[in-house]
């Protein structure tokens, strides 16, 4: 119904940027659309159309409890997204423990946990440790354990980046955190619906994540609070999710989420195949065809969706506006970068070569794509990166990229 009435703007295009955003699943779009009319109701209500409401956002909640195997429905507060789910864990873990003045975190997290652990440091003298990562992205284990103290209230760490898709060993980082009488928070926000998590087998005690990177709505996400946890609430008002999160809930939001973390259990398998064969032969095939270039992250653990290529000597915001132009959608390094010409913080934490630094494009696929997409984006980018170093100012300078490349690798 609704797709016959608006433009479909997306249907030509090969979408590679699901780390971005997600096309929101239409089976999703169709269960929530009764709670924008026919049962509008106010979960808090006590009429018959508040009590259909709350059993919706029960269900969403035991839908969710479910994706992510945590031990009770009520260890899901529901949230405006992964922003707001990471603000709320690192704010109040401070608050709960306010004898702790030091947090740990990682060189590669995403803005919404940098940004706040800056402005922490900054303004309220938080000490914040910040791990470092090895080339291909992997958390330096030792420097990690020696940060560690009982100074430390919260360790917040990735569970998968969202540029490289490399994982972190979470289950284990929440243990050593746990040696130390310190809280663990996860932003999960790229692993949710792509990773089997089962939260009751670990020590992980928040987790963070947000429905639209998993073919969900934007707007809507939630945050995981091991029951036991201290938590202290961030936005005060009202008695909603049992006082933990004032505000009237997003009653469609919270629908399209729970059935999109049922559609996600059931895709997770499919995904880890055929996505990550798609993934592959996409990888595999641009550093067959295109010199100088390499793939970010691969020879680490990594989520199969992701693929970050670093391409030598040319800028990853000339490669992503001319790709298109052709019709591939694909990103360079965080949206938050886009604008500004500074390198993505992650692949200058992974120590990625100068000359390629600026040159990192993801890839990110979901289920939504096909292998003609693959052959579509395979007719098209060496093309591109061989049309950009034609005119690159860097090659033109200094003879062909083969010299280049002798002289730099
Ligand atoms: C997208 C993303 C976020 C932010 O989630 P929003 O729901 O868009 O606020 C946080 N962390 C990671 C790793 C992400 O990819």
């Amino acid at each position: 119904m609704t797709e016959s009435r608006v433009a479909q703007p997306s249907a030509d295009i090969v979408y590679l940027d699901a780390n971005a955003t997600t096309r929101t699943d239409p089976r999703v779009v169709d269960a929530m659309l009764p709670f924008f009319s026919g049962y509008f109701g106010n979960p808090s209500s006590k009429h018959a159309l508040g009590g259909h409401a709350a059993r919706a956002v029960k269900r969403g909640r035991d839908q969710l409890q479910a994706l992510l195997g945590a031990a009770s429905p009520h260890d899901i507060i529901f949230t405006s997204g992964g922003t707001e789910s990471i603000n709320t864990a690192i704010l109040s873990a401070l608050e709960a423990m306010p004898r702790r003045r030091e947090i740990i975190t990682t060189a590669v997290e995403h803005p919404a946990v940098m940004a706040l652990c800056a402005w922490l440091e900054k303004t309220k003298g938080i000490r914040v440790h910040v791990i470092p990562v090895d080339r291909q992205g992997r958390l330096d284990i030792a420097a990690y354990r020696a940060a560690l103290s009982d100074r430390v209230a919260l360790v917040s760490m990735m569970w998968a980046n969202n540029e490289t898709g490399v994982l972190n060993p979470v289950a284990d980082l929440a243990e050593l955190a746990k040696e130390v009488g310190a809280l663990f928070h996860t932003d999960a926000v790229q692993a949710v619906g792509k990773c089997p998590i089962d939260l009751q087998s670990t020590a992980i005690d928040m987790l963070s994540l947000s429905g639209h990177k998993l073919h969900g709505p934007k707007g809507i996400g939630a945050l995981y609070v091991r029951s036991g946890v201290a938590f202290k609430p961030q936005i005060k008002g009202g008695q909603h999710e049992r006082g933990r999160r004032a505000g009237t809930e997003n009653v469609p939001g919270i629908v399209g989420l729970g059935i999109a973390a049922e559609l996600a259990a059931e895709a997770m398998a499919d995904e880890d195949i055929r996505v990550r064969g798609l993934r592959d032969r996409l990888e595999r095939e641009i550093l067959a065809q295109v010199d100088h270039c390499v793939a970010v992250g691969a020879r680490a653990e990594r989520l199969p969706n992701t693929s970050t290529i670093a391409f030598s000597f040319i800028d990853s915001e000339a490669i992503v506006t001319l790709l298109d132009r052709a019709g591939i959608a694909a990103s360079m390094g965080s949206a938050c970068s886009t604008g500004s010409f500074e390198p993505s913080h992650v692949l200058v934490a992974m120590n990625v070569a100068e000359e390629a630094v600026r040159g990192g494009v993801r890839f990110s696929l979901s289920r939504d794509n096909t292998d003609a997409d693959i052959d579509r984006a395979l007719a098209v980018i060496p093309g591109v990166i061989a049309k950009l170093r034609a005119i690159s100012p860097f090659c033109a300078n200094q003879g062909a990229p083969q010299a280049l490349g002798r002289a730099h690798v």
